[in-house]
């Protein structure tokens, strides 16, 4: 049921930005009652906090803010839910998927270079924000839980807490993915948190035997974070 205006909203005195939370609220209620599950995943993950901070960010190219128009649009359309591509077509990369017109495979094909880029690039991020802080961290560092293959940090940070080092793991998830959707549409956080969760039960043991924090930060491709992200 949409949540509706009434009198009681709308005294004389009422704020301005009162009544536009009203109005959101209402026009928010409305979306949801007719958008389509896909549709109904996306704003469930987008009324979360920060997802809009993107849009206040000055374009300034020094602290890498400035986004070419390409991608200002794509990013827009994609927080809106307007189409991207005018037509569905063949994956180029995999061969396999069709290209929805909402770049909702695109986000996710294996055989792109999207999923690895986007990974990197916040992870690189992550480090460059700590190298400013001077944290000394270090990337991706070896070994770090013995001389296996195992790489449970993205970022290293010595000193994090109590002299103990942080292992800081970066995973990004595609809420509105086949095996994501149901948690999505239930609950705007829970594909999130349970990415966080999944990297803490892989991981969360070894570091501790190595004496190491393990810190998952856990986002999603519409912008919003896990709690241990929030919370770190
Ligand atoms: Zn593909």
């Amino acid at each position: 049921m949409a949540h509706r205006i009434s009198s009681e909203h709308v005294d004389s005195k009422t704020k301005q930005h009162t009544l536009s939370e009203h109005i959101d609220q209402y026009q928010l209620d409305l979306l949801m009652e007719t958008a389509q599950p896909v549709h109904k995943a996306r704003l469930m993950s987008l009324n979360l906090p920060l997802t809009g901070a993107w849009l206040n960010a000055p374009p300034n190219s020094d602290l890498g803010f400035k986004l070419s128009s390409r991608h200002f649009s794509v990013g827009l359309c994609r927080r809106l839910g307007l189409p991207i591509y005018s037509q569905i077509g063949p994956c180029p990369c995999c061969g396999k998927e069709e290209n929805d017109i909402f770049c909702h495979h695109a986000v996710l094909c294996q055989k792109g270079p999207d999923h690895i880029l986007r990974h990197n690039v916040i992870q690189d991020t992550l480090f460059s924000v700590c190298q400013n802080a001077a944290l000394s961290p270090r990337l991706e560092e070896p070994h770090l839980v013995g001389p296996n293959k195992t790489r449970p940090g993205d970022v290293v940070i010595p000193n994090w807490s109590m002299g103990r080092t942080a292992a800081i793991d970066v995973t990004v998830i595609h809420p509105v993915q086949t095996n994501t959707i149901q948690m999505a549409l239930k609950s705007g956080t829970e594909p999130i948190e349970q990415a966080e969760e999944s990297k803490i039960t892989k991981n969360g043991q070894i570091c501790a035997e190595n004496v190491l924090d393990f810190i998952p930060i856990g986002m999603s491709t519409f912008g919003s974070y896990g709690p241990s992200a929030l919370h770190t």
